[in-house]
């Protein structure tokens, strides 16, 4: 059984407002702005980075770091369960799984979900009525 919801049916590069554009099966569309998919890249050296810079936000970058591009070369499915987006800097080892994409989504309906979603556990608290 697979879920429509994680299901991609398509996705565009929309140039013009540098995002992608996803379909899913289950009738939602997705937009996600490069700079956001980049930063997001699920491939370990990204993760390591990005736990490194929470540790020690004021770490000095070296010489031979370049900031990452925001503009994507290329597209490929992987499987039928991911896609792979190589930037023009050349990386390209994030592997984007749909069940993550789909999590990722930056639409009104799809973040006051995960909102609601984490309210226990933000509040904490149980009063019980009566
Ligand atoms: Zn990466
Ligand atoms: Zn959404």
């Amino acid at each position: 059984m697979t879920d429509p919801r994680t299901q991609v049916a398509s996705a565009d590069l929309n140039d013009a407002e540098r995002a992608i554009d996803l379909a899913w099966q289950d009738g939602h569309a997705s937009r996600y702005p490069l700079k956001l998919l980049r930063e997001e890249c699920p491939c370990a050296g990204c993760r390591t980075d990005r736990e490194e810079i929470k540790r020690n936000p004021f770490r000095v970058i070296g010489p031979d770091a370049r900031p990452p591009s925001f503009s994507l070369a290329d597209v490929e499915p992987v499987g039928t369960y991911a896609l792979r987006f190589v930037w023009t800097d050349g990386h390209g080892s994030g592997i984007y799984t749909f069940d993550f994409l789909r999590e990722l989504c930056p639409c009104e309906a799809c973040r006051s979900a995960r909102v609601t979603d984490e309210t226990p556990y933000v509040h904490g608290i149980f009063i019980p009525s009566g």
